[in-house]
């Protein structure tokens, strides 16, 4: 499942991709993948858009686009569980779950998505209830503080909560927890300012380790069928991803790279936690 990093640099591999291509043909192949929006309406509202530029706000690619004499607006992307994005030949066969293609010329952009959990959008009402952005430039302690003081839930399924942050998931929420030693079981209110300082360092940390991670390698992004280790794109040269660089996610009764204690896991709200027992006991 795509996590905030990979969909970081997909947006930085297809904003040069896409940025000032026309959209000449708008074919939607799955009703799902655009919905509410109709495939009338993208057809509508698309052909003949400029694409200006892709950026990224939580797990969401944001297309912004431009017609001839009308006000820019945004297209909403999301992966899903197993959506891809990406630019092909116009003359390439398309994949079998093709969900969304969009004709520019002599290139064709693909939204594939096997599942279909994912969605390509003129609703942007999804990014109404987000909480704040862990990339943004002014989060910090504090704000973490503030949107976690009155919950009652343990930290690590607080943290997986949209509306408390922004795109922090499963893996991610491990890891800052362990390298800022707080229990993933803490109640979140519980957490100390110095704590919140702690942990919102570790979550920007823990994120841009692995954009910097999946920026340096070459990945397919049209990707292949397997599993493809923490980059699910899957690398071209068969390189290693950030997994390597995980210190307790999938690691259970591994030793701790601290203090050799066992990897413990654990499951909450239905999700599993890792944590070290003698490193995260604040
Ligand atoms: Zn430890």
């Amino acid at each position: 499942m795509p996590e905030l990093p990979e969909v970081e640099v997909l947006t930085r591999h297809l904003d040069p991709a896409l940025r000032g291509k026309t959209i000449r043909d708008v074919r939607v192949h799955r009703a799902k993948s655009t919905r509410p929006t109709s495939a009338r309406a993208m057809r509508a509202k698309l052909v003949g858009a400029k694409f200006i530029s892709v950026t990224r706000r939580a797990k969401y690619l944001l297309f912004q686009l431009k017609t001839p004499r009308r006000d820019p607006f945004t297209l909403l992307g999301h992966l899903g569980m197993t959506g891809r994005m990406y630019v092909q030949p116009a003359n390439a066969p398309l994949p079998k779950h093709a969900a969304v293609t969009f004709g520019l010329g002599r290139r064709t952009f693909v939204f594939e998505d096997t599942r279909y959990f994912g969605r390509l959008t003129l609703d942007l009402s999804p990014l109404e209830t987000l909480g704040p952005e862990p990339l943004g430039d002014d989060f910090d302690g504090s704000i973490l503080h503030a949107a976690l003081r009155r919950s009652t839930q343990a930290i690590k399924p607080k943290l997986l909560d949209q509306k408390t942050l922004a795109g922090v998931g499963n893996i991610y929420a491990s890891e800052a927890l362990w390298r800022s030693g707080i229990s993933p079981r803490r109640a979140a209110r519980r957490l100390t300012h110095a704590q919140c300082a702690a942990l919102a360092a570790s979550i920007r940390e823990v994120l841009a380790e692995a954009i910097a991670c999946g920026s340096t390698v070459p990945l397919d992004f049209a990707g292949t069928a397997r599993r493809d280790r923490l980059f699910y794109y899957g690398s071209t040269t068969g390189t290693q991803g950030f997994e390597e660089r995980l210190r307790v996610y999938n690691r259970a009764d591994e030793p701790c790279d601290h203090c050799t204690t066992s990897i413990r896991k654990i499951t909450q709200a239905s999700r599993s936690t890792y944590f070290c027992p003698q490193c995260q006991r604040g």
